[in-house]
């Protein structure tokens, strides 16, 4: 049986991440992954690579592209006769893309010297690790440290299940073969919002039914009532507190019902993607006598450290607690990594930065109002908004506004919230400020170059204290 000194347990963002910070480190490293990608093949990368940030933001570029082409290159005086858009060519440049990535990392493991097991790996006693590949064979592999990186899955609803033809999950929608006329969706969440979105832009009728009365829960209030109105123009029909109870194939269609304050409604789409969350990809990773516990959610139970509390087992991203984002996961991964190499690996979860790439996009860290009002913390807020900033006029895209929310009494910074134009590279202005406790004054102070969108972080932080200079404060 061949020894490491760590066996990282999935490649995706969390995984790969860790086991080329392992094998920098010096370590005897192998990572195993099962997933198999388009063309039938080993694909490293996990849902990241393969089916989540990368394909989305591919789709979301090509889509924007053509909406713009559409609908706003006229303002610029650009016309184009019968604009059209080749849903295949779309995607198999979205294809090509992912294929460039998970290529990528097989060239890192290679470079870096990580063992790549192909298979699906089950964690045994005494930290042996048996992979059992696409052909059935088994091969046991056993390590000092192993990581579980085993991230999640997209949960099925009993009554709607995925046959990735008409009722699809996230990876289904990024290989439809042409716009469908009407797509249903449920679950205004992150993927729901993306993909709706994708689709919308194309010129598909979408539907979004969402079980809870708010828009966006998770979001600061005031960024989900400019998004909701944003994505309204845009014709996304997005129905809150909408519960759905059953979804029947009806010919190459789907009826789907749902509940909501008026009673009970039927719509009929050609495509439904169900969006209703992601679960921990847990089941079958552990036998027997691990000692490693999940809770009642299935995901792994760790501590701050990322460790399980069984002798050199750990676990990172989607599977543990924490939120599913491939960065979170990432940064453990290294953490984790470090922390076998006798180094200082941590993690800092108040600044992890949220982004959802819809158009406006959404981003923020830290804390929004209400929880700050929930935790009885004072506080002040300075907001500035996208329409008086030259560069984003320039850009035709005004829709949003910057927030900086700030501690009353010592200015120390919060939470930024954002909506508008590119604010997904913005926000890394904020996390920066956070992770150094920064005040509000020190972004007031710091020099912004004009023109440009990151002014609309300054003034936010000059209105926290009633200073922005371009708007009434
Ligand atoms: P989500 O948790 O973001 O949203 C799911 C939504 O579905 C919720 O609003 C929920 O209220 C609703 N819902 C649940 N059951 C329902 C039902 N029966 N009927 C109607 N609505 C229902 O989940 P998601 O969009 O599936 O994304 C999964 C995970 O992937 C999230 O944790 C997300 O953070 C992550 N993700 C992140 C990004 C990003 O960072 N940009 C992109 C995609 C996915």
């Amino acid at each position: 049986m061949d020894n490491f000194d760590v066996i990282v347990i999935g490649a995706g963002p969390a995984g790969y991440v860790a086991a080329i910070r392992a094998a920098q480190l010096g370590l005897k490293t192998a990572c195993v992954d099962a997933f198999i990608g388009k063309e039938g093949k080993p694909a490293l990368g996990g849902t990241c690579l393969n089916i989540g940030c990368i394909p989305s933001k591919a789709l979301l570029d090509s889509s924007k592209q053509f909406h713009n082409l559409t609908h706003s290159f006229k303002d610029h005086g650009i016309t184009a006769a019968n604009p059209a858009i080749d849903v295949k060519t779309m995607v198999g440049r979205k294809d090509k893309i992912v294929k460039q990535f998970t290529g990528g990392i097989a060239m890192l493991f290679k470079g870096n010297k990580v063992t790549p097991y192909f298979g699906s790996a089950t964690l045994k006693p005494n930290r042996v690790v048996s992979v059992k590949g696409a052909d059935g064979a088994v091969t046991e592999i056993s390590a000092t440290n192993v990581l579980l990186a085993a991230g999640s899955k997209s949960i099925e609803l009993p009554f709607a299940k995925f046959d990735n033809k008409l009722i699809v999950d996230n990876a289904g929608a990024l290989d439809f073969s042409e716009t469908p006329k009407r797509l249903g969706v449920i679950g205004a969440g992150v993927i729901g919002l993306e993909l709706g979105s994708v689709w919308r832009r194309l010129g598909a009728e979408v539907t979004i039914l969402e079980a809870l009365p708010d828009f966006l829960g998770v979001a600061d209030r005031d960024v989900a009532k400019i998004a909701a109105r944003e994505f309204v123009k845009q014709g996304l029909d997005i129905k809150l507190g909408a519960k759905v109870s059953k979804a029947e194939i009806k010919g190459n269609t789907i009826e789907v019902t749902y509940a909501d304050a008026k009673g009970e409604q039927k719509i009929v789409v050609d495509k439904l993607l169900v969006a209703v969350g992601r679960r921990a990809a847990t089941q079958g990773l552990l036998a027997e006598g691990t000692g490693v516990k999940l809770d009642e959610r299935g995901r792994i139970v760790v501590d701050e450290h990322c460790w399980t509390g069984v002798e050199g087992v750990w676990a990172v991203g989607d599977c543990v607690r924490g939120p599913m984002l491939a960065h979170k996961g990432s940064e453990e991964g290294v953490a984790v990594a470090e922390l076998i190499a006798g180094k200082a690996g941590h993690v800092n979860y108040d600044t992890i930065p949220w982004v959802i790439y819809t158009e406006p996009e959404i981003a923020w860290a830290g804390k929004t109002e209400e929880e700050l009002k929930a935790a009885g913390i004072p506080y002040k807020s300075g907001t500035f908004p996208f329409a008086a900033i030259g560069r984003a006029v320039a850009m035709n895209e005004t829709a949003g506004q910057v927030k900086v929310i700030a501690h009353a009494e010592t200015d120390r910074i919060l939470g930024v919230h954002m909506v508008g134009p590119v604010v997904s590279e913005l926000i890394a202005e904020a996390v920066v400020a956070m992770e150094f406790h920064g005040s509000s004054e020190d972004i007031a102070r710091i020099v912004h170059a004009h023109p440009t969108l990151s002014e609309a972080v300054h003034e936010a932080a000059l209105s926290v204290d009633k200073r922005a200079i371009h708007k009434a404060n």
